[in-house]
């Protein structure tokens, strides 16, 4: 397991942790002042200052990629199927501009709440066989762009409104099905808030090995969680056992980088120096 404790050399900043304190450039602007190396910005933040500006700003700054966020939200009734085909198709090609090292999935949850005037429907199960058809089908326009698609498991209480794939066998049952030959295309991005509790964890991170490990994002879960959203800890702060599930990434050969992600109403009240400082601390002393 790498030594975290000395440089933040494998610090990625996944850009939602600061994302009320300004724009995406802002942010760079400060990954550069605190000698962090990667981000893994959102799409509205790139589209906030446009595709061709954020390449600009993560290029001048020297920037890599830990990811791109988010493609997904398959979950629609069939009049708006087409449409988030499209978007998806639009992501990876923002992806490619960027140079980002994958796409990160979240999968939807029942349409009415993943697309909002789809039509209201109660049926998780239908849900996930439209979730799998789908990342079928964008595999192949990923595949063309060789950009690799990232499904991240989704902590359950979040299957009705935003993902359905909620464990990581789950998404690795999907990896098998539709990628048996393990050629990088898909895999999985493993988030400690949405997989520490499940005993099946460690086991499955030694099923998906290292072609499947594409992305490993970290805070903590606060005891008690206040928004189930909004209310994520800094690592540290909570009761999820980081190091271990790094441990288990990290003994299948995952070398790629630990990627912050708090959405935390708490953290976005700081100022952004504040937060980043915390951050490069907490991931020396805790991740
Ligand atoms: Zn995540």
């Amino acid at each position: 397991m790498r030594d975290f404790s000395a440089d933040h050399r494998w610090l990625s900043l996944n850009t939602a942790t600061v994302r009320k304190q300004g724009d995406l450039v802002h942010i760079v602007e400060a990954c550069a002042r605190h000698g962090i190396r990667a981000i893994d910005p959102w799409r509205d933040q790139v589209a906030s200052i446009g595709l061709d500006r954020a390449v600009r700003a993560v290029r001048d700054a020297g920037l890599e990629l830990s990811g791109y966020c988010r493609g997904g939200m398959f979950t629609s009734d069939a009049a708006r199927r087409i449409e988030v085909r499209d978007d998806n198709r639009r992501a990876i090609d923002e992806a490619v501009a960027l140079g980002a090292p994958c796409i990160v999935l979240v999968a939807g949850g029942l349409p009415q709440y993943s697309r909002p005037g789809s039509a209201a429907s109660r049926d998780i199960v239908k849900a996930r066989t439209q979730v799998t058809d789908a990342i079928a089908e964008m595999l192949v326009y990923a595949s063309e762009a060789k950009m690799p698609l990232a499904i991240e498991p989704l902590h359950p209480a979040y299957a009705a409104d935003r993902a359905c794939v909620n464990t990581t066998m789950q998404a690795l049952d999907i990896c098998d099905q539709l990628d048996p030959q393990r050629t990088g295309a898909l895999g999985v991005a493993l988030d400690v808030y949405h997989i520490w509790w499940d005993p099946e964890v460690l086991p499955q991170i030694a099923r998906a090995g290292q072609d499947r490990l594409l992305a490993f994002h970290v805070c903590d879960w606060m005891v008690p969680t206040k928004d189930i959203l909004n209310d994520r800890g800094m690592m540290g702060d909570g009761v999820i056992d980081i190091r271990s599930l790094r441990s288990a990434v990290e003994a299948e050969g995952f070398s790629g980088y630990s990627e912050i992600e708090i959405f935390s109403n708490a953290w976005w009240d700081r100022p952004i120096d504040e937060v980043l400082q915390t951050c490069i601390e907490r991931h020396r002393s805790a991740v």
